[in-house]
């Protein structure tokens, strides 16, 4: 399992430990910490990192998270977002959701039922319209099974297969997928499906998404695997 980045903005410092520690237990999700609202627009603002959903406190020592939430739509960002709040009247919890917050919790809550309700917005996000993920010179829209090639006009129709090839190394964020692990994900435990139908789905890819596949810039070969390059073949 490759775990998926989660951003925790939060200003209590030991409850922002027990969430980092919480969503890495199970090696399903790594934590970033922001302790204020500056600090996580700092790293939100950084291009060379993706994190799939935010954790929001609502209280913030510079400021409030739901303005923070509506100013991340604003901005276009879509991941989910979570609101972490100690106000539960129901005024506070609509400011939240009109901000553009997919959930919100209220404090005290439990980690288990937080991580439950952090899994079941990315499954949604994961499926919905709104994923848009940017791979090389391409906008990848999983849910349309396509790619949008913004300097051309130009759409690339991908087969089911494809698409959750390219979602799966997506989600790795850069690093090497085994053969073994892309199999199970995209067929399933049970298939018998080997490793050659892997690889003429990977060519197949590859004449799609390669500017040049003579000259792989996007989806490269590791040893037992392969990994995407989501920031190469932009000139
Ligand atoms: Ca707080």
């Amino acid at each position: 399992m490759i775990p998926r980045p989660i951003l925790i903005v939060e200003d209590d410092a030991a409850l922002r430990a027990t969430l980092a520690e919480q969503l890495a237990l199970d090696g399903e999700f790594a934590a970033v910490e922001a302790e204020t609202a500056q600090d996580a627009q700092a790293k939100l603002a950084d291009a060379d990192v993706r994190y799939d959903a935010i954790l929001l406190d609502v209280g913030l020592p510079d400021g409030d998270g739901r303005d923070l939430c509506a100013s991340l739509r604003k901005q276009g960002k879509r991941m989910p977002v979570i609101m972490l709040t100690g106000a539960d009247t129901e005024s506070d919890v609509i400011r939240g959701l009109d901000a553009g917050a997919n959930d919100y919790i209220s404090k005290p809550f439990r980690a288990q039922e937080l991580l439950a309700r952090v899994r079941a917005q990315l499954r949604v996000f994961d499926n919905s319209e709104d994923a848009v993920f940017t791979v090389g010179p391409y906008l990848f829209r999983p849910s349309a099974k396509q790619l949008l090639d913004t300097a051309r006009n130009r759409k690339i129709r991908l087969t089911e297969k494809e698409t959750a090839i390219l979602k799966f190394l997506y989600r790795a964020g850069g690093r090497a997928v085994p053969r073994n692990t892309l199999l199970v994900e995209v067929w399933g435990y049970n298939s018998s499906v080997t490793t050659h139908t892997l690889e003429t789905h990977i060519y197949r890819l590859r004449q799609k998404i390669e500017p040049d596949p003579q000259n792989l810039k996007l989806l490269m070969t590791e040893t037992g695997g392969y990994r995407l390059n989501p920031r190469g073949a932009v000139d």
